[in-house]
């Protein structure tokens, strides 16, 4: 089931202080656009985003949508809530919609899926979670208790049936709308209620960031290591590539590829961060399309299926085992090729050789070998 994404993101937002719209200050390390812009991003069903947002802040979105990989389609918003969803519900392409405030930074994965989940039996389903407060209404100068029983509270994403919804819109003409629920039932479609989750909630005063801040910091994966183990063979030759860098040395490594041992180790290491299984299964040595290639194209692939995944590499250390070729004299050179490679500064990689004291394989000249080991977190 694929969904379009709708987030609205063109109001003013000032009560919650810092001099900018909510949407656009900086909350645990990124703003707060960009929080729930890359858990739609990241959800495997999502097929576009489409973002209302105020014409004078068209050159923040753009920043922020820069590194997306899902389309990104910028509508202008409305004067209210409601025109501002009508705007993204126009340019929508999917069979299903999921429309949400950008002021709701934790949008989790685990709640996208229970809405797609309710969207195959409902036409339309909103998070809620139950009112745990006493309640009261202020009458005079007086409070008068209101009983919570069968009331909820709602959040969003609020996901519908695309045709539904914009037939809906049509349906209620210029009025506005405080949500998308209150609209679908005064167009008479009956709504459904998943669970909602607490830390979901709407930013909307100062203090609000402090609290979002403490959710979003302590919901930013976990650090996981693996590591990648390689070998092959060494013969008399015209050189070899080891960790990107080509050394000018009589010898060869014998392999499909370039042989490069120093990249397999660490293209391994990063599938291992990810589960995603191992070098052969992603590069079959059996396929003649890999035949002769660079290994960088390995470590690339697999730092790109982290980053699907919502993790990003944090360290690499490879150690090379082999009596030759000697690595001191490439180590500089091997540093500065990986952490190109995987986009870290030199201080988070780490290039180191070692002998097995003339012992074994290595030890005579047979062959080299390589281990890696990759630090990242993943969600
Ligand atoms: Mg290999």
């Amino acid at each position: 089931m694929s969904f379009s994404a709708c987030i609205v993101a063109a109001g003013q937002g000032l009560r919650a202080g810092g001099g900018l719209p909510k949407q656009f200050r900086q909350l645990a390390g990124k703003t707060v656009l960009a929080w729930s812009l890359e858990a739609f991003d990241r959800h495997p069903e999502c097929s576009e985003i489409i973002i209302a947002h105020h014409c004078d802040f068209t050159d923040q979105v753009r920043q922020i949508t820069g590194n997306l990989s899902r389309p990104v389609r910028l509508v202008a918003g409305g004067q209210s809530r409601t025109d501002s969803v009508r705007a993204c519900l126009d340019a929508v392409t999917s069979d299903h919609v999921l429309i949400h405030d950008a002021a709701r930074p934790a949008l989790t994965a685990d709640l996208l899926d229970r809405l797609l989940e309710a969207l195959r039996t409902s036409k339309a389903a909103v998070p809620s979670l139950p009112i745990c407060d006493a309640l009261a209404k202020e009458a005079s100068e007086m409070l008068d208790p209101v009983d919570r029983s069968g009331l909820f509270a709602l959040q969003t994403p609020q996901a519908f049936h695309s045709p539904v919804i914009q037939t809906a819109f049509q349906s209620v003409g210029g009025q506005d709308f405080p949500d998308e629920v209150s609209l679908a039932r005064a167009a008479g479609i009956e709504v459904v209620k998943v669970a909602g989750d607490p830390d979901n909630f709407k930013l909307t005063w100062s203090d609000d960031f402090k609290r979002m801040e403490r959710v979003l910091g302590n919901d930013q994966g976990v650090t996981v290591c693996a590591t990648g183990f390689d070998v092959h063979r060494l013969e008399s030759g015209d050189g070899v590539h080891l960790c990107g860098v080509f050394i000018d040395e009589p010898l060869h490594l014998v392999g499909h590829s370039d042989a490069d041992a120093g990249l397999h180790a660490l293209t391994d290491a990063i599938l291992g961060t990810i589960g995603a299984g191992d070098i052969g299964q992603h590069f079959p040595p059996t396929d003649p399309k890999w035949k002769g290639a660079r290994s960088d194209r390995f470590v690339t692939h697999a730092l790109e299926l982290l980053k699907q995944a919502g993790g990003e590499i944090v360290h690499a250390d490879i150690t090379l085992i082999c009596e030759r070729p000697k690595i001191g004299p490439h180590r500089a050179a091997m540093t500065t090729r990986v952490a190109d490679l995987l986009s870290l500064p030199l201080r988070r990689v780490n290039i180191k050789a070692t002998t097995t004291e003339k012992l074994g394989f290595t030890g005579r000249k047979e062959g080299l070998a390589a281990q890696a080991i990759v630090t990242a977190r993943v969600p």
